[in-house]
């Protein structure tokens, strides 16, 4: 069950950073179209308004002439003028009417000829602009009034608020413009509002007019930005969603070229995959079970039990071996340490261990554990460790061995035969088991020679007063023949195959 959750869970996440790798490259690539767009917009904005700004700078240079023109007529009666301000409207495209001002008062118009109105200053900001929506003769329609004044003469002259928004219209044909003169802002629509000017949502532009008071603000309508985006970039989209795909589909398949085999051993170490199975070790001389070498199996969830030296190899080149080592450890002390009360004496129980577990101190605590779980003298617990991978004698090495002895932790050499240990090499790491590699086992029956061999390391471990312990002992010829040489402890196919714990403990105690 915890299996399937984790596998599901690492599908999940596998899934999650496959959608992650495909969506990076569209929202970066999104994000950087987007401020290119704003960008784009903003440019947009300010040539526009900055269009606007001489457009309005034009019509009003067109006014104020009007209006320096007639300067020097005010004063004078108005019959003697109205003609001269007529002719004022009717020469300049932009001059709706004009009139002349003595001492605050309009009393004379391009319209009305005589006229009395009383002129306020405070209209106009700065003195000489004034939006006005709209006056008797045209209410509601807005008008722009130039006023020009020097001591008690003056003159105004007015612009149609109908050139000014077909300005804000025509310039800005997606944009939104807008002309500020004081407190009052004059829209498209030729509405002039009292109101401070609004603020537009997209790329907003405002400008100032360096000649006349006025100011005018370029921006564009809520959601420009994407409504751009896709009328321009149609293309940019299709590669964003190309280079999605390519990304997702790299990340597919770099995670899976990442399940490496470490990566795959992690993963079993985390799902438990490892189990423990069970040889049984017997005596030389009455063949009762004295102990078992505890032999690693990885239960894989498509290709069934997988055989160690299938993967042995990669965990102790990734260190995974001393967790894995350490999981087999737990399951032996927790399926022997409630029975090993009942052992008559010590029981052997063989963890094979590489030379990853010699590199610290870890294996100490390791075993501590492990013969915690265990009736005090119950077992033996033996270290094989391979002639093959000889270990260097290091300093943290010597220590390892000496802490190892003194828990009564015992070395056996395993494979002993193909390899090269010396004397020393034996001595120096207080060897107490030598297991002779089943090759030789094999040759019982042999040639002489084969046989001789087998002898030798007979009569080297007995010399250096060495347990031994034989393997791949299958026919009773091999057995009787080394129960007769001496050989203390004997495992093979013949007294029991490795064996789950379940089965193991059946067996031992039919034993
Ligand atoms: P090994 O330590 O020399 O283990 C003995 C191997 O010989 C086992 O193979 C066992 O099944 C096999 N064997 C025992 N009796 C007979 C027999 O009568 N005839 C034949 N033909 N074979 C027999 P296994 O279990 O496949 O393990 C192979 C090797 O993988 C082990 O050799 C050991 O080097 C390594 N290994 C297994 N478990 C572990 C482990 O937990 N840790 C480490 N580091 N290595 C392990
Ligand atoms: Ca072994
Ligand atoms: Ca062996």
């Amino acid at each position: 069950m915890p299996l399937i959750i984790k596998a599901r869970r690492s599908r999940r996440i596998r899934l999650l950073v496959t959608v992650f790798c495909g969506l990076l490259p569209i929202v970066l690539g999104g994000v950087i179209l987007y401020l290119q767009a704003q960008r784009t917009l903003e440019h947009d904005t300010r040539l526009t308004a900055e269009e606007a700004i001489r457009q309005f700078e034009l019509m009003l240079d067109n006014t104020a002439q009007a209006a320096r023109e007639l300067l020097p007529l005010a004063g004078q009666p108005c019959d003697a003028v109205k003609l001269a301000l007529r002719e004022q409207v009717t020469r300049r495209p932009f001059v709706r009417s004009t009139n002349l001002v003595w001492e605050d008062n309009l009393y004379c118009s391009s319209l009305f000829g005589d006229y009395q109105e009383k002129v306020n200053a405070g209209d106009y900001t700065q003195g000489t602009l004034w939006l006005m929506n709209g006056n008797p003769v045209t209410p509601d329609s807005a008008l722009l009034v130039y006023r020009l004044s020097d001591g008690k003469q003056g003159a105004l002259t007015t612009l149609d608020g109908y050139h000014l928004s077909n300005v804000l219209r025509l310039i800005g044909r997606q944009t939104l413009l807008l002309l500020r003169v004081g407190p009052n802002w004059l829209s498209a629509d030729g509405k002039v509002h009292v109101a401070a000017l609004p603020a537009l949502p997209v790329a907003e532009s405002k400008l100032t007019s360096t000649r006349y008071d006025f100011t005018v603000a370029a921006g564009f309508a809520e959601g420009e930005t994407w409504r751009y985006m896709r009328s321009e970039y149609p293309a940019l989209f299709s590669l964003l969603i190309f280079f999605g795909a390519v990304s997702a589909l790299i990340g597919h398949v770099l995670q899976k070229r990442s399940s490496s085999p470490s990566h795959e051993l992690l993963r079993a170490l985390d799902a438990e995959e490892f189990v423990a199975y069970f040889q049984p070790v017997v005596h030389g001389t009455n063949k009762q079970w004295s102990g078992a070498e505890v032999l690693m199996r990885w239960n894989h969830p498509k290709e069934g039990l997988v055989r160690p030296d299938l993967f042995i190899p990669f965990a102790e080149h990734s260190g995974l071996i001393v967790p894995m080592t350490r999981s087999l450890m737990q399951q032996t002390a927790k399926l022997l340490g409630p029975v090993s009360a009942s052992f008559d004496e010590p029981f052997h129980i063989g963890i094979n261990i590489t030379a990853s577990h010699c590199k610290n101190l870890e294996l100490v605590d390791d075993c501590r554990t492990f013969l915690s779980a265990f009736a005090p003298g119950s077992i033996h617990l033996v270290l094989e460790l391979t002639e093959r991978e000889l270990i260097e004698p290091a300093p943290v090495t010597l220590q390892l061995f000496e802490q190892l002895h003194a828990l009564g932790v015992k070395i056996a050499i395993d494979d002993f035969g193909t390899g090269h240990s010396s004397l020393g090499y034996l001595r120096q790491f207080n060897v107490d088991f030598l297991k002779i590699d089943q090759s030789f086992v094999a040759m019982i029956g042999a040639d002489a020679l084969s046989r001789h061999i087998l002898d030798s390391i007979i009569e080297l471990s007995v010399k250096l007063d060495l347990g031994i312990v034989a393997e791949g002992v299958e026919t009773t010829e091999q057995s009787d023949y080394l129960s007769a040489h001496g050989v203390n402890f004997l495992q093979g196919y013949l007294f029991g195959k490795p064996m789950p714990g379940a089965d193991f403990i059946r067996a031992l105690t039919l034993h």
